[in-house]
């Protein structure tokens, strides 16, 4: 445990590598597939055949750009490509391309919410790579390498050393994922591995005045939200612990690490000491052309990028008054997200819209196990069902009856309504002659309300229902109620 007065800060910088979704690998053609058979997405040019020529991947550029503009990065007019040399059984060209000293996104800004509200994390850079094969080791006594995955392109993403928790490291996490997700850049999913992230963590330890840093460990290729966490908790309490055996734990006198996290123990391992850049032999790729970013395409891509999830999102629960975990729903999926704004658009009045959204067309998407947009209703339609609901032409019971008809029939809400008889009867003394055969029904209940207090709220509630029942569901409720208090308390009176 870590001695409670002592006063220590997490600090987190993240590597993040994110898979994009292109139809084919980052320098050659072979198709970018999840589960195909084992090696058989590969050609020369990811298999490192000598003479092979790598040709860049313009979607793969695109889409980097698309993200790193969505992280408020300059966009640099001018890259090139270089190789990062290491050697490993899935990596049969023994260099990695990259991007070292000109990457794609230079700095930048990505905003997160955290428990004390918004924050900026500076974005370092982004730049774009291609993958490594997978190592598999489920054969006893040998390794099996599958290069499908070898030259799929990456998008790594480095933040400054802005985060400050691991709740922090798990909100930025949690929000990335949603914003590439959104942007339709990447299908994001942590199960299949394409995120991977790798916090950098170390504590600054103040005590008697004095301040004292523990070397950087970064934690290696965690693949979900959950473990970034606890692995950052894990590194600040084991840094901490680490200092109080020996006060020359400091940054710049015991070696940065690499560690791995051990998710069944909960705890992270030492790998290797941590490679410095020179390590690595960077030198441009001779085989690559630099990359050249017109004007254009950086001003079409930015201005291409409206209104990103976390704005969205703060705009639905402000503006609309939804709450946070239904402007999640929403947002969470892009075309449903823009279909709502679509009904807003068409003329939906936003508190009405904001709860038949929630309440009966997600709901009816929910029942059919499909996504809101299959449903076969669009905007137009749900605005018309909102409006009439707003203006009182249905009551909230025959709007959701209505919605129901609209998946099979494509008329009017307003059509529809009078068709079915779902009209709502404004008229008091329709609603009074509904009220009265309801009174005269329901003897048992009109006694409750009069002379038990305990029971008068359920009997007034049945008494309403009733008027409901016979008036065929036509009847105001807001009149109903009005009218059946006013005559209870005539009744009393007698
Ligand atoms: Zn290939
Ligand atoms: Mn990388």
């Amino acid at each position: 445990m870590v001695e409670p007065a002592l006063e220590t800060q997490t600090i987190v910088g993240l590597e993040i590598h994110v898979q994009l979704k292109t139809a084919t690998k980052m320098f050659c053609g072979c198709p970018v597939k999840y589960d195909a058979e084992p090696n058989s997405c590969v050609c020369p040019v990811c298999l490192g055949h000598p003479g092979a020529l790598p040709v860049i991947n313009r979607q793969a550029v695109e889409a980097s750009l698309l993200v790193a503009a969505a992280l408020n990065c300059e966009i640099a007019s001018r890259t090139k490509w270089d190789r990062k040399s290491y050697y490993y059984p899935d990596m049969p060209k023994n260099y990695q391309i990259s991007q070292y000293d000109q990457p794609l996104g230079g700095p930048g800004f990505f905003e997160i919410p955290t428990a004390a509200g918004t924050k900026r994390i500076r974005i370092r850079r982004a730049h774009l790579e291609e993958d490594a094969g997978k190592n598999i080791h489920d054969t006893p006594g040998c390794t099996l390498v599958d290069l499908n995955r070898a030259g799929t392109p990456l998008l790594e993403i480095v933040t400054e050393p802005d985060i400050a928790s691991a709740d922090e490291a798990y909100s930025f996490c949690v929000e990335l994922q949603r914003l590439v997700a959104y942007l339709g850049v990447s299908e994001a999913s942590m199960q299949k591995g394409q995120m991977r992230f790798e916090p950098n963590v170390n504590v600054v330890i103040r005590q008697d005045g004095h301040e004292h840093k523990t070397p950087i460990s970064e934690v290696k290729n965690l693949n979900s939200f959950r473990s970034v966490r606890n692995a950052v908790n894990y590194e600040h309490d084991r840094q901490v612990i680490a200092w109080q055996a020996d006060p020359r734990y400091l940054f710049g006198e015991a070696p940065n690490e690499n560690r791995g996290w051990n998710d069944d123990k909960g705890v992270t391992e030492f790998q290797r000491g941590k490679e410095a850049a020179h390590d690595y032999r960077y030198f441009p790729d001779p085989d690559l052309v630099p990359l050249v970013v017109a004007d254009e395409l950086v001003r079409s891509i930015q201005t291409s990028i409206s209104e990103l999830p976390l704005a969205r999102r703060k705009r639905l629960c402000e503006e609309i008054g939804l709450t946070t975990k239904d402007a999640d729903t929403i947002v969470g999926h892009r075309p449903t997200a823009d279909l709502f704004d679509a009904a807003l658009s068409a003329g939906a009045p936003p508190d009405v819209l904001g709860k038949q959204f929630v309440n009966v067309w997600l709901r009816l998407a929910n029942d059919r196990h499909g996504e809101v947009t299959d449903l076969g209703v669009d905007a137009a339609r749900m605005a018309a069902l909102a409006t009439i609901t707003k203006r009182g032409t249905v009551n909230k019971t025959a709007a959701n009856r209505l919605a129901e008809t609209m998946l099979d029939r494509a008329e009017s809400p307003e059509h529809l309504a009078k068709e079915l008889g779902l009209i709502q009867v404004r008229d008091s003394a329709a609603t009074q002659a509904w009220v009265d055969e309801a009174f005269a029904g329901s003897e048992q209940a009109v006694r409750d309300a009069l002379t038990s207090p305990k029971k008068a709220k359920k009997a007034a509630g049945f008494l309403r229902g009733q008027v409901m029942r016979i008036s065929q569901g036509q009847a105001d409720p807001n009149l109903v109620g009005q009218l059946i208090e006013k005559k209870l308390s005539e009744a009393a009176q007698k």
